[in-house]
């Protein structure tokens, strides 16, 4: 396995990188990075949880010229979420340059705040299809110093209807420049896309890390009474700290979220009822560890990249392979070994055989072997909401001074932050929230008092 540093990037690049914990490279970035570093085109295949991101970023950063204002990298990803979080991820690897913009242009979001940004410039944008070629026909966005073309999760646009969108995105960009296309899986249509908008490319394919030799596998034949008693037992007895469990409707996933509420767990739901709203903060509260359980639709997780999910449980077999393929990769994520428990019944048999074509070491679980434990699952943090984010200019790092600096409180016991337009979300150690909270409403922000309360 090879390191960043046995890269070309300067020093400052490096010694990023290695703040964000980056210090191999997987297998995906340790192929493909000499090659985008030299700015050839690129094609590449890798499941879920690669590292697929940072390989694109990395790249995106080393070409950014931050003095010359103008957009020069456009990324095209599916899902609004998945955008979010590919700007974060682009933030975190740009954070040794200053005043790098990156400005998200995704649907689902009013029009003309966006509209408003890109009017004070960008450097770096990423977009949903759809939404980035209104603005380029109806803002004119000027994207005509635009180097670098990526997108992600390549699949999933053509799945959701985007390949026309991304025609047209093309046709509106300077045809010198440099392309990579990020897949998790490679059929022909995206051969096809790809054979359309990249020159000479190299095509990298990362079998290596299949989903068999990460992800154990264990089914269960189980009635719907039955999996509601087992749910609890599963999640005590693998000792899980993080449980995503998939549901085929949103009704189920309300009836589950009860019954384990009433087993003393707490648990978020997302589906397709939340608005926008609800559900960013729904994920940001599980995925800042103020909750261990999130239950979902298919749907409503399209493009969700949470880590640290030790458990995946099927509450019922997915509607095909590919999204159980899906599913079951948000455990094991970046080489960490995942465990996905999947229930099936007389019904949903043909689901399980087609799953069983694709995965020979699939494990028949008894359900009588389940061993009940004492252990209960519970989180370390709660989430404290603060009603001010971006726009008025406040940054993780102002949250993180007001809290040791200001509260001394240890920086051990504050999490995740995450910083949206104008509210922000804080993750706190438990024994902490109470006197950050306090602490927060009586002292000011930035010269500013903030309003703030425990989620
Ligand atoms: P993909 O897009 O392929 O599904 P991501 O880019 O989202 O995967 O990466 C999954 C996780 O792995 C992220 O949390 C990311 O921070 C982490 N990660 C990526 N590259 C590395 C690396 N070289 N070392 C450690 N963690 C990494
Ligand atoms: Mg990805």
């Amino acid at each position: 396995m090879k390191k960043f540093t046995q890269l070309n990037l300067p020093a400052k690049f490096l010694s990023n990188l290695e703040s964000l914990n980056y210090n191999t490279m997987t297998k995906i970035q340790e192929e493909s990075l000499p090659i985008s570093l030299e700015g050839k085109d690129l094609i590449a295949q890798a499941k879920t949880g690669s590292g697929k991101t940072v390989a694109f970023s990395i790249p995106i950063v080393k070409k950014l010229n931050v003095r010359k204002f103008a957009i020069q990298s456009l990324v095209l990803a599916p899902t609004r979420e998945l955008a979010n979080q590919i700007a974060q991820e682009i933030r975190k690897v740009s954070r040794h340059i200053h005043n790098v913009k990156v400005l998200t242009l995704c649907g689902g979001v009013p029009y003309k705040p966006q509209v408003a940004s890109l009017k004070h410039g960008a450097h770096i944008v990423v977009a949903t299809p759809g939404r980035i070629l209104q603005h380029i026909f109806e803002t004119k966005v000027d994207l005509s110093d635009l180097e670098m073309l990526v997108l992600d999760e390549a699949d999933k646009m053509l799945d959701m209807g985007f390949y026309e969108d991304i025609t047209k995105v093309i046709e509106n960009i300077p045809k010198n420049r440099q392309t990579m296309l990020f897949s998790a899986t490679y059929e022909k249509d995206i051969e096809q896309l790809a054979s359309e908008i990249t020159k000479e490319s190299t095509f990298i394919q990362d079998e290596s890390v299949h989903e068999k030799q990460t992800i154990n596998q264990i089914v269960y034949e189980a009635s719907e009474t039955e999996k509601d008693l087992l749910i609890p037992s599963l999640i005590s007895s693998q000792e899980a700290k993080s449980v995503l469990i998939f549901c085929n409707t949103k009704i189920k996933c309300e009836e589950l979220a009860d019954i384990l509420y009433k087993n003393d767990v707490d648990v978020l739901t997302l589906h397709s009822d939340l608005d926008q709203r609800e559900r960013d903060e729904t994920i940001i509260m599980f995925s800042n560890k103020s909750y261990p359980v999130l239950i979902a639709t298919d749907v409503a997780s399209r493009g969700l990249d949470i880590d640290d999910i030790d458990l995946v449980i099927n509450y019922d077999l997915a509607k095909d392979v590919k999204t159980h393929i899906h599913r079951i990769g948000r455990t094991a994520r970046a080489g960490k070994k995942g465990l996905a428990l999947s229930f099936y019944d007389e019904e949903s048999r043909y689901k399980l055989e087609m799953i069983e074509d694709k995965f020979d070491d699939l494990v028949y679980g008894k359900k009588e072997e389940i061993e009940v434990c004492n252990y209960e699952i519970d989180c370390d943090f709660r989430t404290l909401f603060i009603n001010s984010g971006k726009k008025f200019k406040l940054r993780a790092g102002d949250i993180l001074g007001a809290l040791t600096a200001g509260l001394g409180l240890p920086k051990d016991a504050i999490g995740k932050i995450d910083i949206l337009e104008f509210v922000s979300y804080v993750a706190i150690k438990k024994e902490y929230i109470e006197q950050a909270y306090e602490g927060l409403c009586r002292n000011k922000i930035k010269g500013k008092y903030i309003k703030c309360f425990i989620k």
